[in-house]
């Protein structure tokens, strides 16, 4: 009868609370309890230089053409022949992320030819005015020394270190159009924030070690290290 299940109904409820009280929580007291980040987790992102302190970023604008979601913005410009700021022809002179849209979708971070922007561990950066959540150049830029900028002061919440840990993608070597490299197959996790040393075989200083050392095993020791 309909006015018995009525009756029934508020009990059937409290079963249901009664059997989950007595088991484990799986909830978190965020952010007194911060989760371990996977490996591959995809945070803020930032745009790395070279050893040299030169900026890798060169104004391709791939990164903006991929990015579904639409929220990168970059110009590039001509390198200036007495002061150039990147290896290339050109470099990023505007370079802007409206986090607000992006979907840390690391598409960006797949499409640059150059390693230039990379994400990282760090997630917390919460704003209460929109402006705040476009990111410049100025704040995605690491320093010469390698060392990350963000515009907000660390916290409980925002551990700078974060910003250093790179999200764990990986990607195919290329072999630079070598001969030697014809076929083999090779990774190399994205780049962490700081200064990378460049990979075996496509520098200058590594081309002695080649020289001497199949290519395989040059793959092999620079994934290693
Ligand atoms: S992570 Fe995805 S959505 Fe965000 S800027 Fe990169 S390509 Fe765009
Ligand atoms: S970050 Fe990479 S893909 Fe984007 S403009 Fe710079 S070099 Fe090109």
């Amino acid at each position: 009868m309909s006015w018995i299940a009525d009756l029934l109904g508020p009990f059937r409820g409290f079963a249901v609370t009664l059997r989950q009280a007595g088991k484990p929580r799986v909830t978190r007291k965020y952010p007194q309890e911060k989760r371990e980040k996977p490996a591959r987790f995809h945070g803020r992102h930032v745009l790395n230089r070279y050893e040299d302190g030169m900026e890798k970023c060169i104004g391709c604008e791939l990164c903006a053409g991929v990015c579904p979601a639409d929220c990168i913005y970059v110009r590039g410009a001509d390198n200036p022949p007495d002061a150039p700021v990147s290896p290339g022809e050109r470099f990023g002179f505007v370079y802007e992320i409206n986090m607000l849209r992006c979907i840390f979708c690391a598409m960006c971070v797949e499409a640059c030819p150059t390693e230039a922007i990379t994400m990282t561990h760090l997630f917390e950066m919460s704003v209460t005015d929109r402006e705040d959540a476009i990111y410049t150049k100025d704040e995605l830029l690491v320093d010469v020394d390698g060392s990350p900028n963000h515009p907000q002061e660390p916290s409980k919440l925002i551990d700078l270190e974060e910003l250093k840990v790179g999200d764990g993608w990986m990607m195919a070597t290329s072999p630079s159009g070598r001969a030697d490299y014809e076929g083999v197959v090779a990774w190399s996790p994205s780049a962490r924030t700081g200064l990378q040393p460049g990979e075996a075989g496509q520098s200058v200083a590594d081309d002695a070690q080649t020289e001497e050392t199949p290519p395989e095993a040059a793959l092999e020791d620079d994934a290693d290290g």
